[in-house]
């Protein structure tokens, strides 16, 4: 699969850059967006019960191993691909594993470690900050808290809403290029902004599937329904999104049916 540039980041970044001309709005130019969801209560239901069925246990792509190096991957993400960010912390979360040891590191030598990701000097200025400032207020813990976390360099709401969510287990939604772009195509969650696109999926989303929500769309936009053009062919919800722009097909593409038939077998039994 090709692997795009990651959608968890930190302040200011996930800005989609597609032209002008495109038909799906995105942050520059959000063009017309809905005023409501297009799907009723059942139809998202149905949404999120397919990608279920599909892929029960979602999990993020970043490598890490306790709150503090998922923290610092999220920091790293921005504008990277996961693959080139997991490259890059291998050794990294080797040598530095917790606050105390990134500060000990030093700026100069982090610098030399993430050299090969986006942006490398300004976020091994934000990893370093970010650990002092945890090492400080928060005796070398990550906090599970959004406005602890918003308040550490570098970190966000999007980065804040991926470690709440991945590590603390909170029903978060981290509204990144592809949930945005997916929000407004589909028109399940229309927004012009990321906050409403994702305060959009927070009323829509069924409570039971609010915990792998991000995940799911995540991995539907970067995979399937892409920027460019959505590989409808492979879609589960094929037969249920109400894109304009989704590709006409004679028939109902064979991942849809089979994923619907799992769940028809499910509520059977
Ligand atoms: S059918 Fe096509 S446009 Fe609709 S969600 Fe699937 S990939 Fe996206």
């Amino acid at each position: 699969m090709t692997q795009a540039k990651s959608s968890i980041s930190g302040k200011g970044a996930g800005r989609s850059t597609r032209s002008s001309r495109s038909r799906t709005p995105s942050v520059d130019n959000p063009g017309k967006v809905l005023k409501r969801s297009r799907y009723s209560k059942a139809e998202t239901y149905a949404i999120f019960q397919r990608f279920h069925a599909d892929n029960p246990e979602p999990k993020g792509e970043l490598n890490y191993v306790n709150a503090f190096t998922l923290l610092v991957a999220v920091v790293l993400s921005a504008q990277a691909t996961d693959v080139g960010v997991n490259r890059a912390t291998r050794h990294l979360f080797q040598i530095a594993d917790t606050p105390e040891k990134m500060v000990a590191l030093g700026e100069d030598r982090l610098r030399e470690e993430i050299r090969t990701i986006g942006l490398y000097k300004t976020k091994a200025r934000n990893v370093i900050l970010l650990s002092q400032q945890l090492i400080r207020d928060h005796g070398g813990e990550v906090p599970d808290d959004r406005e602890a976390l918003e308040k550490l360099p570098g970190v966000g709401r999007k980065t804040a809403n991926v470690v709440l969510n991945i590590y603390f287990g909170h029903p978060t939604i981290a509204v990144d290029t592809h949930l945005f772009r997916l929000g407004n195509r589909i028109g399940i969650a229309p927004g012009k902004t990321p906050l409403e696109v994702e305060k959009a999926l927070e009323k829509v989303v069924p409570p039971e599937f609010a915990l792998h929500a991000h995940h799911w769309l995540i991995l539907h936009g970067r995979y399937i329904c892409k920027a460019r053009k959505p590989e409808c062919r492979r879609c589960v919800i094929y037969d249920l999104c109400k894109s304009p722009e989704k590709e006409k097909f004679d028939a109902i593409p064979e991942i849809a049916l089979r994923t619907k038939a799992l769940i028809d077998k499910d509520t059977a039994a």
